[in-house]
């Protein structure tokens, strides 16, 4: 198998693993949210190429999700983990995730109840 083929394999087993949604597991993006993300065209050419001067610069495919872990990753998700653990921020972080899964309603009080403004237009 050649190494393009390699990488579709990878790609539709990832896919599989993940229920055919091409996501990351984490933050939901897509691949073509990735890329607006770091300021690339759905084509990975650079948004405002022309006022910084990248016009050469293109996003390679590889750069914007892994498909090769249990789940698809992004490229902002690595980074943001890379980040954490080169700051030695382990700690913080599993404290973190203990509270998004036990202890939501600290972290997210219930909204306030909004009551209509006699002034407010109305919404049709
Ligand atoms: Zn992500």
């Amino acid at each position: 198998m050649s190494g393009m083929d390699k990488e579709f394999q990878r790609y539709f087993d990832a896919l599989d693993r993940s229920g055919g949604e091409d996501r990351c597991y984490l933050c939901r993006r897509t691949p073509s949210d990735v890329k607006q993300f770091f300021g690339f065209d759905e084509d990975g050419v650079p948004i405002d190429a022309g006022t910084y001067g990248l016009e050469d610069v293109v996003l390679e495919a590889t750069d914007i999700m892994s498909y090769r872990g249990h789940r698809p990753l992004c490229a902002v998700c690595q980074l943001n983990f890379e980040m954490l653990y080169m700051a030695g921020d382990e700690k913080h972080l599993e404290q973190v995730l203990r509270e998004v899964r036990e202890e939501r309603d600290r972290l997210w009080p219930p909204a306030q109840r909004h009551e209509p403004d006699q002034n407010e237009p109305e919404m049709t």
